[in-house]
Order: structure tokens, then sequence, then C-alpha cells
């Protein structure tokens, strides 16, 4: 008999196996040594009390032999001379699951992506980090697996649907991801391990027949009759298809430009942005677990916080528990910052996102103030150029090489400039400043406000031991591609699809996968 059991254990309970039999024995009256094994099909830790618990949904079988846990079967088809053909402009999550779909439909996806393969891109990484030196076609942001590479892999999304979320799920589980990725509540990769995911899946593709070409970057689209016939790409390559998919993320700056300049319909949409924030990771366990030294069956501790200030949102974003600040920008004289965490979370550090909610009329605002030319306030790309403006100040403040302006927490609500900085975890290095210098004063002032009430909420993470760092700017995209609710093209060509989160309908990993296939779902029953 299958038995489905929920219990809850003290961690150091629920890693141990016998414990864990033991618990389910007691739970369904049976003897331990009728229960023949076990999955977990949901996992989670409730640490809001002084005793922490673990949360675990099993399925127990007892007195039948142990099966093992059912994973979903795909079927990817051989479409090397399929007679339909889908252009993807971009590697990203949302780009390589619409392919993967588009494999199972029968369609062959050919995948142009403006960075590097995985293992070549590492090395960009390197001498950013090393060296301050930036790759604009190969980064954080741009090559192979898109922002999510070499993010940190959380596969957490606000997304509901479950079942969609368990078919991508299923399929990092298929190209090499962790197991427990099925059943945490909080699902994480991690930055070391997705590279070979992300090969897998191009492997997959190429097998089957698909084209996946590296540092071809669409800078032209060819428009007759309403409808895309082919797109070039810098090197003068001209690809033409049924198709048009474009998934290039919130960073292809020279996409929405393209858009724009071509008078295809792109709108301006608001977004976060603010500061990356990083404490001592065993300050953050102590205080989420109430006790001085994290107990060794818990993860590295995170937190979510949001509060209201002056009716304004001020929000942590993309927390990365063990984890390290990277520069994530795509273009030399800009800062941007953002965090990844290995899969073992085990760096000293706690970092997040931190930001604040920005509006069409602070952007027109901002540019005005700083600009002496005329700012157009319906121009889409409004918000884009205002997040550009702080990221330049950013990078000017740093002193050049992507070093970061910082401050330390209390200082910064303090309008105190920081005599020195703790030891952190951002690469190319930081330059003590005050950040009311580059921030919009909105920004700063409600971050400074944000920071000392989330220290009432969370006692001892409003610390001079935190140091803020600028700019946390490319949270979701400042643009919107607009697209049918129905046929998911865009209003003005046929066939072409705007998709993920540079089109502003995904904001993550999973999510922006989940739009890769429902738009590639939409494709196939358009060209069948
Ligand atoms: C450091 C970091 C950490 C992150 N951590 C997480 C996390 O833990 N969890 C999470 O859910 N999300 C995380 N994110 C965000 C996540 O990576 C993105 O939400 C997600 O990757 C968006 O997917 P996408 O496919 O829509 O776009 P992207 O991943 O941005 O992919 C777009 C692709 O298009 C390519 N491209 C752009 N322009 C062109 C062109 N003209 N021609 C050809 N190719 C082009 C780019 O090179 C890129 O490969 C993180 C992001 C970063 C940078």
């Amino acid at each position: 008999m299958q038995q489905k059991i929920s219990i809850k254990l003290l961690p150091r309970e629920a890693a141990d196996d016998l414990a864990v039999i033991n618990a389910i024995a007691k739970n369904s009256g049976c003897k331990p040594d009728s229960i023949n094994g076990y999955h977990i099909l949901k996992q989670s830790i409730d640490a809001r009390a002084k005793t922490i618990w673990t949360n675990l949904t099993l399925q127990a079988f007892v007195d039948e032999p142990f099966l093992p846990r059912q994973v979903q079967q795909f079927n990817f088809k051989e479409i090397r001379n399929a007679d339909k053909k889908v252009v993807i402009i971009g590697a990203g999550p949302a780009g390589l699951f619409a392919a993967l779909q588009l494999l199972e439909k029968g369609i062959k996806p050919i995948i142009l992506e403006r960075g590097k393969d995985v293992r070549s891109r590492r090395r960009d990484l390197a001498q950013l980090n090393k060296e301050g030196i930036i790759n604009g076609e190969s980064n954080y942001c741009f090559g192979e697996g898109g922002a999510g590479t070499y993010s940190d892999g959380k596969l957490y999304t606000r997304s509901n649907k479950r079942g969609d979320i368990d078919r991508i799920l299923n399929l990092f589980v298929k190209y090499g991801a962790d197991e427990n990725i099925l059943y945490q509540s909080h699902p994480h990769i991690g930055t070391n391990k997705l590279p070979q995911i992300i090969t897998a899946i191009r492997q997959q593709i190429v097998e089957c027949g698909g084209e996946f070409l590296f540092e071809k970057k669409v800078i032209d689209l060819v428009i007759d009759h309403k409808q895309i016939r082919s797109v070039k790409t810098d090197d003068g390559d001209i690809f033409e298809a049924d198709a048009f998919l474009l998934a290039t993320g919130h960073s292809a700056r020279d996409i929405f430009e393209l858009l724009n300049n071509k008078k295809i319909l792109i709108e301006a949409k608001s977004f976060a942005l603010g500061v990356r924030i990083e404490h001592p990771q065993s300050l953050i366990d102590q205080i989420q677990y109430h006790c001085p030294v994290r107990d060794e069956n818990l993860p590295p501790a995170s937190y979510s916080l949001v509060q209201q200030v002056n009716g304004r949102g001020v929000f942590s974003f993309c927390m990365c528990p063990g984890g390290i600040i990277a520069p994530a920008s795509t273009a030399d004289g800009e800062i941007v910052v953002n965090g990844w965490s290995p899969s073992k979370r085990n760096n000293p550090f706690a970092n997040s996102g931190m930001v604040v909610q920005v509006e069409t009329e602070d952007a027109f605002r901002e540019l005005k103030s700083a600009s002496k030319k005329n700012i157009d306030e319906n121009d889409p790309l409004l918000l884009m150029r205002f997040q550009q403006l702080v990221e330049q100040r950013c990078f000017v403040a740093g002193g050049g090489k992507f070093k970061a302006p910082a401050q330390r927490m209390a200082d910064f609500c303090d309008d105190k400039i920081s005599s020195s900085l703790p030891i952190n975890s951002y690469l190319p290095g930081l330059q003590t400043i005050a950040l009311k210098n580059v921030l919009p004063a909105f920004i700063q002032q409600s971050l400074a406000k944000g920071f000392q009430e989330f220290g009432k909420k969370m006692k001892g993470y409003y610390t001079n031991e935190a140091v803020v760092v600028a700019t946390e700017s490319r949270t979701s995209s400042p643009v919107r591609i607009p697209r049918s609710s129905e046929s998911l093209t865009h209003p003005q060509l046929s066939n072409f699809y705007p998709c993920g989160e540079g089109a502003g309908y995904a904001g993550g990993i999973v999510s922006a996968a989940m739009d890769g296939e429902r738009v590639a779902m939409q494709i196939s029953q358009i060209l069948a």
C-alpha cells in the first residue's frame, strides 16, 4: 500500500532516514520494518517559532516494494528536415524552453545568440571580475543560457500554474539538476551546476537537428506585408523562417532601440531600482533561526521583506544566501549589480536586492533635472534611459573598472560617508561614497526608511555591519513589447512573438521558461 503522510520533524530528524521511517510508522500505525521506502513530495522549513520544524509530505511504501520516483517523459522529435522553421532570438530560459517545446511539436528551432557558449563565457566573467574589463556580448546577462546561467538558479515563481512549473522543473532534472528541486518549497540549483544543465539542453536541441548559433547578434528585421521575412545578424547573415520568437531579455537595449526606430510598437514599463545589501550570513542565520549558530541540518537562512514607504513599495529582490554580489553590467561605463550563489550556498555573505518601484513620472522628472535637452514624456524608452542614467552615475562614482559605489547601512540612513567598508564579496571592489549622490532622492529616502522598518521586523538587520552597494537596476524590463493576449503575436506583425522577461511577460528563470513554452505552443498551433 502507498500512503501519503504529512509530518513535522526537527531538522536533524528530517535529515536522518531512520528517524523519518520511525515517524512514518508512528503516524500510520504500522511497524517500521513494513516501510520499504518513501519519496518526499513536499519539504519546507517553519522557522517562525523558537523551535524550528521541517515539514514533510511523504509518499510511503508500506508492505509493498519501493518504486523509484516517476519522472515526466518527453518526446523530442528528429526535426532536421522539418518543413516549418522558427527563428528564436536569444538563448536564455525563454528561448531554450521554447526550442524544447518546438522539438516536441516537430518544428525546427534556429537559435541565434549574440553571446558565447557557457564555457567561453566563463573566461569573460573572470576577466570582468579580476580586471574590470567587460565584453559587451558575453557577460552575466548575455551568452548561452542568458541571465539564468550564472545566476543563483532559484526556481520559485509567483505563478501558480503548477502543471507548467512541474514540467519546467522536470526538464531541469532531466538535464542534470538534483531531484530535490521537485519537492523543496524554495528550489535552487546554484551557479556551479547551471552551466552543465544549459549545455545538456543545447546538446538535446542539436541532436534533434535544431540549429544553435553563437556570436550571432540580430541587428535588423526585414519586414514585408506586416510580417517579418528575415532577420539580419551583425556578421551580415540573413535568416528566414515561418515565425520569429524574440527572447532577448531585459538588457538588450539595442533591440528596444531597433524596434523603436522601426516604429514597431513598444511601451514604457514601470520597474524597480535600488541597491544590493550584503550582511554576514551568520547574522542572517542568527536572526532567522533565533540561535547563536545555525544547526548544520538547516540551509543558510534567507529573508523576504516588503514595506510601503510614502505610498511606494520597497522590497527585497532575488535574495542569495551564502552568495556573491556580481557585476551584471552589459556595457562599459555602467554599473549594475546582482547576486548569485553556489549550490551549497557556503559563502560567508548573504546578499539581496533592495529596490523601490519606479514609475514613468519619476523617470521623466529625474531625466529632466539631469539634462538640458528636451525630454519626451511619451518616449517608450523613458524608463530605460532613466535606468541607464543611474547606472552611468554609479560607474563614474565607483572610479572605473566596475568598482561599485557603496556605503554602510546605518551610515546610508544617517547621511554619513563610511570611513571604511566591511569585507565583502564583490570582486571588482567597492568605493566608499555618499550614495545619495548617485541615487535619485526618492529612491535613497525610501530605502533609508525601508531599512529602518526592516530592522524592526528582523532584529539586527539594520546594522553598520551591512554594506549597501549601488545599483540594482535590472530587476525587470523597463520596456514592454506588446502582444495580443490571444494570438501572442505583436499587434503589428503577424508572425512576430515577443517573449520572456525582455518583452515584459516574465520575471525570473521559471516564469521566462514557461512563457517560452507558451509561445512555442501557440506557434505550433498556428503553423500546424
Ligand atoms: C546574476 C543574476 C542572478 C539571477 N538570479 C536569478 C535566480 O536565482 N532566479 C531567477 O528566477 N532569476 C534570476 N535571475 C533573473 C533571470 O536570469 C532572468 O529572469 C531570466 O534569465 C530571463 O530569461 P529570458 O530568457 O527572458 O532572458 P535572458 O535570460 O536575459 O536571455 C536573453 C538572451 O538573449 C540574448 N540576446 C540579447 N540580444 C540579442 C540579440 N540582438 N541577438 C541575439 N541574441 C540576443 C542574450 O545574450 C541572452 O542570452 C538572475 C539574473 C542575474 C543576472
